[in-house]
């Protein structure tokens, strides 16, 4: 009998040396080396890959045309990875449900399946890291602290639990889009989440449309190069979030680390997903980021960057200090945009009711890293 497969890819977030091959994470062609490796037939590599990606498959009894002795082998010498348990929230007014996914350690992540007004498509905001080590002062997320890099097969599980999740109330529903604006900071764990990208948008998989992938970032200087150089042909989404250094600084402190002119220069000067504009997202705090004078100071700033701007009106929660603006404010300061001839829309928030807004994902109540021993700084490159 061989010995049990395990990976030697010394990379961020990825499996250490000597931790076991995760099938999830493989994609169809690596797939059909790894069994051929064992005496298979390559196609069937193919075939693993369908039956994980394209029908969802929860377990290798599942699939009925893997013959038994290939089942047997991938069940001694593999593990699927992925999720080890979700717990379902499907009582949010606007039809969202929300996702607790229990991680192979008993960490927790949260993910939120939104329809859009008509129901004719779904957007999935997916996790990418348990907790989040950026700290920025609005984010129950940040708050919570961090706590690890989700591997490529937990990034991907989201996604083939909750789509057939969705398919097994709603035969026809259109798993369309996906944003990786969940807990974590996607820059910070690039390796996996670009190796994601390619997993979910292969045509023997999910198939997804890259274009429809947007990825968002508090501004990671070199994550986001590095996501450039990757041209998944995933969008990019920065989360702008302040028109002025001094400002981004005090409710943002990585931008000490990543100035806000640094984190334009690289949107500027970057090639991201091809004829997509760069999204701008910018959460609009009572009487801190909500001024007519903030809105005004963003104009020049954005200037010469092809863009939209999408305002998100602040999510409250007890635990943080900040209000949420009333309509009129909101509608003004997209005004004073529109009329400088900026793209821009307002994310009425989704899955407010269950919690699963932007920006209040906690993952578990009382899950929480310890900020003194500051386990996020060192997740953080260079520091
Ligand atoms: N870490 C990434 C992606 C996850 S956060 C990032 O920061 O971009 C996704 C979005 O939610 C970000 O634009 C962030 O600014 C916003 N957000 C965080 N907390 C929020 C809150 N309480 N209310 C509204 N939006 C919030
Ligand atoms: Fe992290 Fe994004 Fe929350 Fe900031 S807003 S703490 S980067 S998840």
């Amino acid at each position: 009998m061989r010995a049990a497969v395990t990976s030697t890819r010394p990379q961020e977030g990825g499996p250490a040396k000597g931790a076991p091959v995760h099938l999830r994470a493989m994609s169809p062609e690596q797939l059909g080396e790894l069994v051929q490796s064992a005496g298979f037939e390559p196609y069937r590599g193919r075939q693993l890959f369908q039956w994980l990606h394209r029908r969802g498959a929860r377990t290798l009894e599942e699939m009925r045309n893997v013959p038994g002795p290939l089942r047997e082998w991938l069940a001694a010498n593999t593990a699927l990875g992925g999720v080890a348990g979700a717990d379902v929230t499907h009582h949010s007014s606007d039809g969202s449900m929300k996702f607790l996914f229990e991680l192979d350690d008993g960490k927790k992540v949260e993910s939120v399946l939104m329809p859009d007004t008509a129901r004719d498509y779904w957007t999935f905001c997916l996790s990418s890291q348990v907790g989040c080590a950026v700290d920025c002062k609005f984010c129950v997320t940040g708050l919570n602290g961090f706590f690890r890099h989700l591997r490529t097969d937990e990034i991907v599980d989201q996604v083939l639990y909750a789509r057939r999740y969705l398919h097994e109330r709603q035969p026809k529903a259109n798993f369309r889009n996906l944003v990786y604006m969940g807990m974590g900071e996607p820059l910070l764990n690039t390796v996996p989440v670009v190796e994601s990208i390619r997993l979910l948008t292969s045509g023997e998989g999910v198939d997804l449309s890259p274009r429809r992938i947007t990825v968002s970032t508090s501004g990671i200087v070199p994550g986001m190069i590095e996501f450039s150089r990757a041209q998944t042909g995933a969008c990019l989404a920065v989360s702008l979030n302040a028109p002025t250094q001094e400002q981004r600084e005090a409710i943002m402190p990585i931008t000490r680390k990543y100035p806000l002119a640094d984190v334009l220069d690289v949107v500027r000067r970057h090639p991201f997903a091809k004829n997509k504009r760069v999204t701008f997202e910018y959460v609009l705090l009572k009487d801190v980021t909500d001024r007519e004078e903030d809105a005004r100071a963003l104009v020049p700033l954005l200037r010469g960057i092809p863009c939209k701007v999408n305002l998100i009106p602040f999510n409250p929660d007890a635990e943080l200090p900040y209000g949420r603006p009333d309509e009129a404010t909101i509608n003004r300061f997209a005004a004073i945009l529109a009329e400088a001839n900026y793209t821009v829309s307002v994310r009425w928030s989704k899955a407010l009711d269950v919690g699963g807004a932007c920006g209040q994902l906690a993952g578990q109540k009382g899950q929480r890293a310890s900020r003194r021993s500051s386990p996020s700084k060192a997740s953080l490159p260079n520091s």
